[in-house]
Order: C-alpha cells, then sequence, then structure tokens
C-alpha cells in the first residue's frame, strides 16, 4: 500500500504515519522525491482497508500497489532510479558499457583485455571466476585467484569490477573484491542467494533466467530490494525460444516493458542473447535504442583460443567499434556514453 503525503504535509505528519504502520507490523518504505513524500506499507495489506490511512493529518492519497512486487515496481517509485557506481551511473542520462571476458583465464588475458575495453570507453570490466558451466568437466573459473587479478586490473584501468557470483558461501570473498555482483541467468531464482546480497549494499546486476518471465525477474529483484539494497540493475540475456539460429533470442520488448513496469535501470547482454560475435553490435545498437540504459558484452583478445564464451566474444577492435555506434545512437536518445572518471590512474607501461 501507498500512502502519499499532500506537499505541504510536515514531518510531524509522516512520522505519525509511519509510526501506525510499524505499529501494524508492516514494513515501512520512506520514498522522499522532489514532487511527492511516498509512504509504503509493505507486507500483508491487502485486509487492511485504505480508511485507515486516508484520515489521517497530512496524507493526501491512499493506493493499493496492484502488483505482486511492491518496491521494484514503477507505480511505488514513479522516477527512475540512477545508480552510482564507482566513477559512473546507470539508470540515468548515461548508457554504462560493461566489457570484458567470459571468464577471467590468466593475467595477462585480463589485463590485456581491461587495458582495450577502457581505451575503447567501456565504464566497468566484467569477468568470470565462479562460472556456472553446464558439464561439470568444463573449466569453473580460477576462483580468489581471479578477483585478485580482477583486483589489479582495477587498480591498473580505474575500472569498476562486475563478477557472478553463484552461491551465498561465495559472499564474503566476493565482497572484498568486487564493485557489482552479477546473478546469473542460472541462479535468478536461488532465493538464498537473492536473500543474501538483499543484506548487503552492493550494487546487483540481475540477470532474467533462461526461461523466466518478466514478472519472474521483477519478483526476484523484488528478494534484494526487500533485504534494504536498492542498488539493483536488470539484464534482459535472451530467453529460450523454438529458435536455433542464435544461442537464445533477444527479447528486444523486454526494455520497455521493464521500463514501463519498474524504475530499476534495464541493460542488455547481446552476448549470450545472440550467441554469435558476428550479430552483438547490431543487437546492442537495437537495445539503445529500445532505451535500454546500458549492455554487457563479452571482449577476448584472441576470442579463438577463449576458455567459454570464445564465439559470441567481440575482438577488442570489433569492441571499439561497437562504442562508437552505441554512442552515435545514445545521442540520437538524447544520451550520452558513460564517461569512466573515480580512480583511474594513468596506464604504466609495459605493466603486463
Ligand atoms: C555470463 O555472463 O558469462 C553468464 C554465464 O551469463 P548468463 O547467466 O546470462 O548465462
Ligand atoms: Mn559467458
Amino acid at each position: 500500500m501507498m500512502i502519499i503525503m499532500k506537499s505541504n504535509a510536515t514531518p510531524q505528519q509522516t512520522e505519525a504515519v509511519i509510526a501506525k504502520i510499524k505499529d501494524m507490523g508492516l514494513a515501512v518504505h520512506l520514498s522522499q522525491g522532489v514532487e511527492a513524500t511516498i509512504i509504503g506499507a509493505i507486507g500483508e495489506t491487502h485486509n487492511i482497508p485504505t480508511e485507515h490511512f486516508e484520515g489521517l493529518d497530512g496524507v493526501d492519497i491512499v493506493q493499493r500497489i496492484t502488483q505482486p512486487y511492491k518496491l521494484a515496481s514503477r507505480q511505488f517509485h514513479p522516477e527512475n532510479t540512477i545508480l552510482p557506481i564507482d566513477g559512473f551511473t546507470v539508470g540515468g542520462d548515461e548508457i554504462a558499457v560493461i566489457a570484458g571476458p567470459c571468464s577471467v583465464e590468466s593475467r595477462s588475458q585480463i589485463l590485456e583485455t581491461a587495458q582495450a575495453v577502457k581505451e575503447a570507453g567501456a565504464s566497468a570490466l566484467r569477468g568470470g571466476v565462479f562460472k556456472p558451466r553446464t558439464s561439470p568437466y568444463a573449466f569453473q573459473g580460477l576462483g580468489e585467484e581471479g578477483l585478485e587479478l580482477l583486483a589489479e586490473a582495477r587498480e591498473k584501468t580505474g575500472l569498476p569490477i562486475v563478477v557472478e557470483i553463484m552461491s551465498q558461501v561465495q559472499l564474503d570473498v566476493m565482497l572484498k573484491y568486487v564493485d557489482v555482483f552479477q546473478v546469473g541467468a542460472r541462479n535468478m531464482q536461488n532465493f538464498n542467494l537473492l536473500r543474501a546480497i538483499g543484506e548487503t549494499r552492493t550494487a546487483v546486476l540481475l540477470k532474467r533466467g533462461l526461461s523466466a518471465s518478466i514478472e519472474e525477474l521483477l519478483m526476484s529483484a523484488e528478494y534484494i530490494l526487500a533485504g534494504g539494497n536498492t542498488r539493483v540493475m536488470l539484464c534482459e540475456r535472451g530467453i529460450r525460444t523454438f529458435e536455433t539460429s542464435t544461442r537464445n533470442t533477444t527479447d528486444i520488448n523486454a526494455i520497455p516493458v521493464l521500463k514501463n513496469l519498474t524504475h530499476l535501470p534495464v541493460i542488455l547482454d547481446p552476448s549470450h542473447s545472440t550467441g554469435h560475435a558476428a550479430y552483438v553490435s547490431a543487437v546492442a545498437r537495437a537495445a539503445i535504442a529500445a532505451g535500454a540504459d546500458g549492455l554487457i558484452i563479452e571482449v577476448h583478445p584472441d576470442p579463438a583460443k577463449a576458455v567459454s564464451d570464445g564465439k559470441q566474444s567481440l575482438k577488442p577492435e570489433a569492441f571499439a567499434e561497437m562504442v562508437n555506434q552505441v554512442g552515435q545512437i545514445a545521442q540520437i536518445m538524447g544520451r550520452r556514453l558513460a564517461a569512466t572518471q573515480g580512480n583511474v590512474q594513468p596506464l604504466k607501461q609495459g605493466w603486463m
């Protein structure tokens, strides 16, 4: 339930409403926007008559949030959420470009890729160290050694790092290193993991499950938000359909649908949604034209030798060209590529 205060409501009147919500055993979510103060009463509210709040001083409108996801819903939070990550933002005017290899493989591979994507205009570095592989015999990732290499790449380039977490047992070690947790498609409904991440205040890139509906994605985001971690961005990464010419089918519709239903930033992963390097740039351009807030792209210095997802990885030159094209589409959309600032340090000669 959403209680919208009158524009001239006093802080005491707002406090009185909050106290009443708490007395009823409900959680409170306060959103003080420029235009209005909105108090969310979160919990089992369906049996509570709106009249309970309508008569209180300073209350303007009491509305039920009809969607099953409350904190994620745009009804509840009409303004876009703009997430500050180290050096850039996601969800505002800037278009974030997260790029890097599917897996961290070696020191030279990650440092070379980090430098290349930074030079091409990326805003953050991705790299998997705990890999969700279909086969238990396939490369599973470098683990903490990979996190150390990513931390070194961040130090050298200034790019914040985005890393997939597969289980809550990895939480403590990941917290020491990462700027953004990636929750992969296979873990979108790992509710214990979502709850554990909800307890942190680290930003999260939550990917849509292989066959998950948009509503299920939003319900998963709700798990994280309900824990008090509001730093969530959503990622469309393609869904399973009958089509076999691409690895998955990019649900381009998901971008405007999500932008309509939620205030959370929405990004697209055309690497996993197409599965072919040749199609990545076209779909990346389409995503920005459709209103996405950013992209996550797999880049590898030598895709033929990549231990995972080489087929869909762009070479650094192709990535640079893609960033250039995306920048032009961003401009048409009245937006711009996120410039990396933050703790950028000058690159040293021969640091590889
Ligand atoms: C990845 O980003 O490398 C990955 C495994 O993605 P997804 O969870 O979307 O399959
Ligand atoms: Mn991958």
